[in-house]
């Protein structure tokens, strides 16, 4: 008679505290994806755990910081860029990455983000955007699409949201790119490169956030939002960046892909000596 094999280990356990499981993210939420994918970069990234950082904001993607089995942050509300670049500069070997929401990073770290990207200093920014205040109970934000509802736009979002493919483009970051919670593969993929190449790198990441922004917005649960991602994203080819922008309004495609990849040369400190 054959044995029954109990698994009771997970292929990323070393790299999440799996102790701290489970996690306290509402059922179909999509930032525990967006976490896998970190993991798994992490574990193929060739790098020892040590020497990868992981710095969160606040909000429901400011959790991941608790959840990696890495040093990390859980910094102040939009401070997660500061606390990272200080990082860096402390010790340029080290992997730096920041997982954050789309409130945190672009309404409270509105400015950090942008000038981050300025001077192009050398970090990954992870952003999970599920275009609302998820944990605070669903207000609408910076990323909040035009026309979608939320618990202080009842009548429909009158402000068009960013487009960080252009704001960061503008800014000077040296790489851009889009995913969903779909696009496993192509986001484990990009954070992975991001984590080798110099720069700043900003992977947006479109999350369910079925509590907060869904309820609101006829896709009431995470698995409605994917199929809603798998029917209208569209690989940006030639997209230029001011069309980059997200739109949830029926037969909109959302565009996807990576849209910026240069190489300037990234922050370096350097001693200037003060004239007399
Ligand atoms: S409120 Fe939204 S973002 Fe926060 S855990 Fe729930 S589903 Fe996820």
């Amino acid at each position: 008679m054959a044995t029954a094999v109990v698994v009771d280990t997970h292929p990323l356990d070393g790299v999440i505290r799996a102790e701290r499981m489970p996690h306290i993210w509402c059922p179909g939420c999509g930032i525990g994806i967006g976490m896998r994918c970190y993991a798994q970069a992490i574990l193929e990234s060739g790098y020892p755990l040590d020497q990868h950082v992981v710095v969160s904001g606040i909000g429901c993607s400011g959790r991941v910081a608790g959840y990696m089995n890495i040093d990390s942050y859980h910094t102040t509300h939009g401070r997660a860029i500061p606390f990272a670049i200080g990082l860096k500069l402390a010790n340029p070997k080290l992997i730096v990455t920041v997982f954050s929401g789309d409130g945190d990073l672009a309404a409270i770290g509105g400015n950090h983000l942008i000038h981050a990207a300025r001077r192009n200093v050398d970090i990954t920014v992870i952003c999970t955007n599920n275009f609302n205040y998820g944990m605070t109970g669903g207000q609408a934000g910076p990323t909040t699409p035009f026309g979608a509802f939320t618990t202080t736009s009842p009548y429909g979002n009158p402000e068009l949201p960013f487009n960080f493919a252009n704001l960061l483009a503008a800014a000077g970051a040296n790489f851009v790119s889009r995913w969903t919670t779909m696009h496993v593969r192509q986001t484990r993929d990009d954070i992975l490169y991001a984590f080798n190449k110099p720069g700043f790198c900003f992977i947006e990441v479109l999350a369910p956030c079925p509590i907060g922004f869904g309820k609101s917005n006829q896709i009431p649960d995470g698995l409605q939002e994917m199929e809603l991602y798998r029917e209208r994203c569209l690989l940006a080819d030639g997209i230029p960046m001011d069309e980059l922008g997200i739109d949830l309004r029926e037969d909109q495609p959302i565009y996807v892909g990576r849209f910026l990849d240069r190489d300037p040369p990234p922050y370096k400190p350097v001693n200037v000596e003060p004239s007399q």
